[in-house]
């Protein structure tokens, strides 16, 4: 009963009993590897006092592991199809929940005040379905949920953007948005060969450590990651050009070089070469200059 479910074997055992054919527009790349399986629930640090969410389910394979792991796990899965299998594998875990809906619409900070009152801590784990990898993530931050640990299997290059630092191709508005956030740490690089069927992509394994407090402090939030936003609309162009283009109109785009030169900011450089802190400073000093 207790036998891991993340097997080749099973898991296509478990498919074909049920007759279900896995849906490649709900991402469902199935993991069928332990060790990857450990890899994961390793990194979120979970014990008896804490709690984990995952997002998918699939037919249970990680829920099983999280729940060896934490003292109660909420997985929440979008496809019907998948709830009777999922009454079945995780039937010997009673501290795992099944939740059925849409992870996109499902009202969080309801769900942490019903199910994880009294926990020490909580951790997102999963395995992600990749057609929405940035949306799940930016909705769990923007959320501002109490979380520890946010422990995602998604596509490599994505998992690299978030992870960027300042100056290379990799760093854009998702690296700023993530770090504002949390602190990035890529786990393991993934093959192919681990999922049934296997994806197109490579996969990887990063951990993001959720802060207590954004790494700078601005007026304005929104205005802060509405400049960054807009620093890298056209990647070639300028600090300047992007800036000008969005902010300033042709009478009065000369006042931004004084602005840029205020914090110490080239008009020359590329937005791929500001650090956040330098992305404070300047969102700053536009704000008072703007409003
Ligand atoms: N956790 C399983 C594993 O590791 O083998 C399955 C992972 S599979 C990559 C992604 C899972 O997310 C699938 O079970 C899919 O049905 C589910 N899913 C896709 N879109 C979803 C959504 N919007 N909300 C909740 N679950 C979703």
């Amino acid at each position: 009963l207790h036998e891991d479910i993340a097997s080749p074997k099973r898991t296509n055992d478990v498919l074909k009993r049920h007759g279900i054919k896995l849906k490649k527009s709900l991402g469902q790349n199935f993991l069928i590897d332990q060790n990857v399986l450990n890899r994961i629930v390793g990194a979120a640090e979970l014990d008896e006092s804490k709690g984990a969410i995952e997002i998918g389910p699939g037919i249970g394979a990680l829920t099983q592991q999280l729940a060896k792991q934490a003292g109660r796990v909420v997985a929440i899965e979008i496809d019907q199809r998948l709830l009777p299998i999922l009454e079945e594998t995780l039937e010997p875990y009673p501290n795992a929940a099944v939740v059925h809906g849409d992870v996109l619409q499902v009202d969080m900070k309801q769900l942490f005040a019903e199910r994880f009152a009294g926990v020490s801590g909580v951790s997102v784990v999963a395995n992600l379905p990749y057609y929405i990898t940035t949306p799940i993530i930016m909705k769990l931050l923007e959320d501002r949920l109490p979380l520890e640990n946010i422990v995602v299997m998604i596509q490599k290059e994505v998992a690299e953007r978030m992870a960027a630092k300042p100056g290379g191709k990799d760093y854009g508005s998702l690296s700023i948005a993530v770090q504002y956030y949390c602190e990035p740490e890529l786990v393991t690089i993934v093959p192919h060969t681990v999922f049934i069927p296997q994806p197109n992509v490579d996969s990887a394994v990063i951990r993001l450590k959720v802060r207590k407090e954004p790494p700078v402090q601005t007026v304005d939030e929104a205005f802060f990651f509405d400049v960054v936003q807009a620093s890298f609309v056209q990647r070639r162009k300028t600090i300047y050009n992007n800036l000008a283009a969005r902010y300033f109109s042709k009478e009065n785009k000369a006042e931004l070089e004084t602005v840029l030169h205020s914090c110490g900011i080239e008009p020359s450089r590329r937005g791929e070469t500001l650090s956040m802190a330098e992305y404070a400073l300047l969102s700053d000093a536009l704000h008072a200059h703007l409003r």
